[in-house]
C-alpha cells in the first residue's frame, strides 16, 4: 500500500488518525485572534469530539491552554483521572446528588438558574460556580432581565460566582438578521454585567463565545472564549465562516476485506437497493454504521478515497462494511486504505463534505465516530 505515507494501524481494520500538528496549529491561529486577557477555554465534550479527550487535553495544556471546559461531571472526572490538574468547568446541568463529586474533583459548575443553584446550595458543598444567562438562546439559564434570581444566587453561602456565561444561537450565520440578533444578545449580557457590577457584584470572569462567535465576533470583550470545534478544525458550513486557515485534526480510515468483479444486474447490500448496469469491480471495506459512518449516507453520492482517487459508497452501508465501485481504479486489493475522512495524497475529504452528505454538521459527525475505533495520534 503505497498511496498514504503513514500507515501506523498495520493491518489494522478501521482506525481515526489524530494530527497533533495540526491541533498546535489551531491553538495558535485562534490566539492570535484574540484581545489580550482573553484566554481559550477548550471544549474538549464528548471526548474531545470523538478526538479522546485525555489525548487532546494534554495536548492542549502543554500549548499553554489552562482552561477546560466539559458537558458532564462524569467527563470533567475522566479529564482528572487522565491527570489533568487545570481548571474545568461542567457545562450542563449536574444534579445536586452529584455536588459532593464537583467538590471533590474540584470542578467549577455553570448553574442554570436560581432553582438549580439553590438545591447545589443546599447540599453544602462548597462549590465554584458560574451564572449562565439566557440572552435568547433558550436552552439554560437566566434571563437577563431576573437580577432578583441572579442576586439570589451570589446570596448562597455555599456557592462562590467565578463568572458569568451566555450562548449565541446562530453565530455562524452571516444572514443580517442573525447578525443584529447576535448582537442584541451580546448588549443583552453586558446590560445584565454592567448592572451587576453597579450594585457592586464581583462578576468574575466573562466568557460567551462558541467556535463561530470567536471567528465571527472577534469584537466581543470576553475573558475566555469557548472553542470546541475550530480547535479540530472542521467548521461545518464553508459559507458561513470566516475560516482562519484551521487544519483538520482527524482522519478516518478503514481497509479494503475483499475486491472482485460482479456481472450487470446484480444487486448489491442490504435490500438490494443498488444493481449494476455493467461488470462492476466492487471492494468491500471494513468499516460501517457502527463505527459512526451514517447509515443514511447511502445512495446519496457519498464518495472516499482509495489510491488518491474517489470512489463511490454503493448500496446500503451495514453495521460493520460497506461497498465500493472501484471498476475505474487499477490495482485495488485487500488491506488497501480507504479514506472517508483526510488526505490521501492528491485529494482530500474533509469532514465538511462527509456532513453535507449526512445532512449534518460536523460536530455530529465526529462524536459519532465509534469508540470501537482505535486513535492513533501523529506528534
Ligand atoms: C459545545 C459548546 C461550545 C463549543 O461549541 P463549538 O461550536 O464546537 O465551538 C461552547 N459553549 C457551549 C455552551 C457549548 O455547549
Amino acid at each position: 500500500m503505497t498511496s498514504i505515507g503513514l500507515n501506523p494501524a498495520d493491518d489494522g481494520r478501521a482506525w481515526v488518525e489524530i494530527d497533533m500538528s495540526a491541533l498546535r496549529h489551531n491553538v495558535s491561529t485562534i490566539k492570535g485572534r484574540l484581545a489580550p486577557g482573553c484566554e481559550i477555554m477548550a471544549v474538549v465534550k464528548a471526548d474531545a469530539y470523538g478526538h479522546g479527550a485525555a489525548e487532546i487535553s494534554s495536548q492542549l495544556r502543554q500549548a499553554g491552554v489552562n482552561t477546560f471546559a466539559v458537558a458532564t461531571v462524569g467527563e470533567a472526572i475522566q479529564l482528572r483521572e487522565s491527570g489533568l490538574d487545570s481548571e474545568i468547568l461542567v457545562m450542563g446541568c449536574t444534579s445536586p446528588q452529584d455536588a459532593g463529586l464537583l467538590a471533590e474533583h474540584n470542578l467549577k459548575q455553570v448553574v442554570a438558574d436560581g432553582k438549580h443553584a439553590k438545591l447545589l446550595n443546599e447540599t453544602g458543598s462548597k462549590l465554584a460556580i458560574h451564572i449562565a444567562i439566557d440572552t435568547g438562546m433558550h436552552r439554560l439559564g437566566i434571563e437577563p432581565d431576573n437580577m432578583a434570581e441572579i442576586e439570589g444566587i451570589f446570596a448562597c453561602e455555599n456557592l462562590k460566582v467565578e463568572g458569568l456565561a451566555t450562548h449565541f444561537a446562530a453565530p455562524d450565520s452571516l444572514d443580517e438578521s442573525d447578525i443584529a440578533f447576535t448582537r442584541a444578545q451580546y448588549d443583552k449580557f453586558m446590560d445584565t454585567v454592567n448592572a451587576l457590577k453597579g450594585k457592586g457584584y464581583n462578576v468574575g470572569k466573562l466568557h460567551m463565545q462558541s467556535s463561530y462567535a470567536v471567528l465571527n465576533y472577534p469584537d466581543f470583550k470576553c475573558d475566555f472564549i469557548r472553542p470546541g470545534i475550530s480547535l479540530y478544525g472542521a467548521l461545518h458550513n464553508a459559507s458561513t465562516a470566516k475560516n482562519p486557515g484551521l487544519r483538520p485534526v482527524l482522519s478516518l480510515r478503514a481497509r479494503v476485506a475483499q475486491v472482485r468483479w460482479i456481472k450487470p444486474g446484480e444487486s448489491v447490500s442490504y435490500g438490494r437497493t443498488f444493481s449494476t448496469t455493467r461488470p462492476m469491480k466492487i471492494a468491500t471495506v471494513s468499516i460501517g454504521y457502527a463505527d459512526g459512518v451514517p447509515r443514511q449516507i447511502s445512495g446519496t453520492g457519498a464518495q472516499v478515497l482509495i489510491h488518491s482517487q474517489r470512489a463511490l459508497i454503493i448500496g446500503r452501508i451495514c453495521m460493520d462494511m460497506l461497498m465500493l465501485d472501484v471498476t475505474h481504479i487499477d490495482h485495488v486489493g485487500p488491506l488497501d486504505i480507504v479514506t472517508l475522512i483526510g488526505r490521501d495524497v492528491a485529494d482530500e475529504i474533509r469532514c465538511e463534505e462527509f456532513a453535507m452528505r449526512a445532512d449534518t454538521i460536523t460536530h455530529d459527525v465526529l462524536c459519532r465516530l465509534g469508540q470501537r475505533l482505535p486513535r492513533i495520534y501523529l506528534p
